[in-house]
């Protein structure tokens, strides 16, 4: 059985910054039948609701930064990612939410300092380790 690894906000968990979810049913058809393993790094470090992040490039490189205290939120974010990849070792393919700062493959907006954008075509935290890792990956969008 192919083994998936998925944003949970796909499935329907309300783990959005305002705890809202980002249920899709059109998804939900087409990885019917595979292994699905549901993360939410954000909801994970910080629980929901939250403020909300935005990528910011610094000079130590992208940032995930809290909108409402200025905070850099990284480390929570990219630990959580290294040690899911390394419980889940055999993912076969990354499913992210697009444009999330964490879990967007190809489509997560990155800011300079004074928030003029930069890209709007970066993989956000969690998906960054997963293609370090050379796990396959789309955005939710491109997927369905
Ligand atoms: S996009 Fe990722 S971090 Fe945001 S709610 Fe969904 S699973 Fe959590």
């Amino acid at each position: 059985m192919r083994k998936i690894a998925i944003s949970a906000c796909l499935l329907g968990k309300k783990c959005r910054y305002d705890a809202t979810d980002n249920k899709d049913e059109k998804l939900l058809a087409k990885v019917e039948g595979c292994e699905l393993v549901a993360f939410c790094p954000e909801d994970h470090a910080f629980g929901s609701p939250r403020p909300t992040m935005d990528l910011i490039e610094t000079k130590e490189g992208i940032k995930a930064i809290c909108n409402t205290t200025g905070a850099d939120l990284s480390s929570p974010i990219e630990a959580y990612a290294k040690d899911f990849f390394d419980t889940h070792a055999d993912i076969e393919l990354f499913v992210g939410k697009d444009r999330s700062p964490s879990c967007g493959v190809c489509s997560a907006k990155v800011y300079d300092a004074d928030k003029r954008l930069l890209s709007e075509q970066e993989a956000g935290l969690m998906a960054k380790e997963a293609k370090i890792r050379n796990i396959p990956a789309i955005d939710a969008e491109d997927y369905r």
